[in-house]
């Protein structure tokens, strides 16, 4: 029998008829209460389109997407926040930005109500996997600028639960912190959750006797692929959860105990989604691969409408066994939509690349160079061998490569320890200089 942990029953089960109401309500709420932002205001001019006469999510089809870069134009033309506040500042509690990874970093503020939709969000995930007000939940994050870890924290708290901050630790205290809290829940992105059964391994500490129960990861892809998923299961002996969200978005997606049934739940209830054909922009065919496409309906203060994420999902809204009418994502955010390699004229995200290499227990990190040799991508995959291994791990993935894939890639063992760990968004994939044209043709 599955057990279904539901933040909001009525919510998360509702008819899907009166679901897309409740959406069209709380869109046309959205575009009467974002009136004063000035970004919105000259987009949907441009666009010949009052807001008023938007009156349900067919309607919305006529609205510009938004994406991250010209929220970015935006802050730069009109620093420091650009013109993308609905209210006055003095309503806004909150300051957070991304990372950065791939240039400027966003800045996002919120209202008390719109972290309000924040800490709901967070809800929906705790209560999905399992997590009620009993657990002790650690978060392995630095708490730097970034709202995730400060809304996962205060989400937890708002649910009931006791939540510990590692910032500021080193991994070995972390997990001293969470074996003498008796943590129950762990907290942290899919590549640390890893990194610390590594670190633990190290210090002859086996994780599966500690009371985590539970992981839930964020700030990356990963926990739903089934190498990953199963490596983390193992390492902790605790059920491992995905969930997905951005800061200029929301936590818009939340794991349930349905583990069979594959995928994470979009948050309907908070949430509009689109899966959109990325080269076209057109709706792509229920059950089709594409990019995500989401606007926030509870979160006015510093709105996204129609927000093209860059995330390729696949989609389906065949009912859950959870019980749950909300859709789903299969396996979880499959890659981004600009992140497409092509290897030897094979089509290939990372994150299948990352489900092979997890799938081995020779390797217990990598790295991997992208190159362009004579107008398609070359992979230089460097790897660490797991300790007191005798086989020989560059055999055994080159092998998985050619099996699975069919490409032949170049593997280097490198020495223990040598390649980056990362706490938050790995960057394990990186384009180095093209190899002059020719210098292939032997390989
Ligand atoms: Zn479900």
């Amino acid at each position: 029998m599955i057990h279904s942990h539901f933040y909001n029953k009525e919510l998360e089960t509702l008819d899907r008829g009166r679901l897309r109401e409740l959406q069209n309500e709380k869109l046309v709420a959205l575009l009467r209460a974002i009136g004063a932002n000035k970004f919105y205001e000259e987009r949907f001019r441009a666009a010949g389109i009052r807001r008023e006469d938007v009156l349900s999510v067919e309607d919305m089809q006529a609205l510009p997407f938004t994406r991250k870069s010209d929220l970015i134009a935006e802050q730069e033309a009109h620093p420091p926040f650009g013109r993308l506040l609905s209210f006055p500042l003095s309503e806004y509690l909150y300051f957070h930005q991304t990372s950065g990874t791939t240039g400027r970093p966003l800045i996002w503020l919120d209202t008390r109500e719109s972290w309000d939709t924040w800490l709901r969000c967070w809800g929906y995930v705790y209560r999905g996997a399992g997590v009620t007000e009993h657990d002790v939940i650690y978060f392995a994050f630095s708490f730097g600028p970034y709202v995730s870890h400060w809304a996962a924290i205060d989400g937890a708290r708002r649910l009931g639960a006791l939540g510990i901050s590692g910032a500021g630790l080193k991994s070995e205290q972390r997990l001293r912190a969470i074996l003498e809290n008796n943590c129950t829940v762990l907290v942290c992105t899919p590549t640390y959750a890893l990194h610390l059964v590594e670190v633990a391994r190290r210090h002859g500490i086996d994780l599966r006797s500690s009371a985590v129960r539970i992981s839930i990861h964020a700030g990356e892809p990963g926990a739903s692929l089934p190498n990953v998923k199963r490596a983390i299961e193992e390492g902790w002996g605790a059920a491992c959860n995905d969930h997905a969200g951005a800061t200029e978005v929301g936590a818009w997606a939340f794991p349930c105990t349905a583990a069979d049934a594959g995928g994470i739940h979009l948050n309907e209830a908070e949430f509009l989604f689109e899966v959109i054909d990325p080269l076209t922009g057109h709706a792509a065919p229920e059950g089709e691969r594409g990019e995500l496409v989401v606007t926030s309906l509870g979160r006015a203060g510093m709105p996204v409408v129609r927000y093209r994420t860059g995330d390729l999902v696949e989609g389906t809204t065949e009912r859950c066994p959870c019980g749950r009418t909300h859709a789903r994502i299969l396996g979880g955010v499959l890659g981004r939509a600009d992140d497409m390699l092509i290897v030897r004229g094979v089509n290939l995200y990372p994150s299948a690349i990352d489900n092979l290499i997890r799938s081995l227990p020779h390797v217990v990190e990598y790295e991997v160079e992208i190159r362009r040799l004579d107008g398609m991508d070359d992979l230089l995959v460097k790897i660490e061998r797991a300790e007191g291994l005798t086989e020989d791990p560059v055999a055994a993935l080159s092998n998985a490569f050619r099996s699975q894939f069919n490409i032949r890639v170049t593997i280097e063992e490198v020495s223990r320890g040598s390649l980056p760990r990362y706490e938050f968004k790995a960057r394990r994939f990186k384009r180095v200089a093209d190899l002059p044209q020719g210098s292939g043709a032997n390989k």
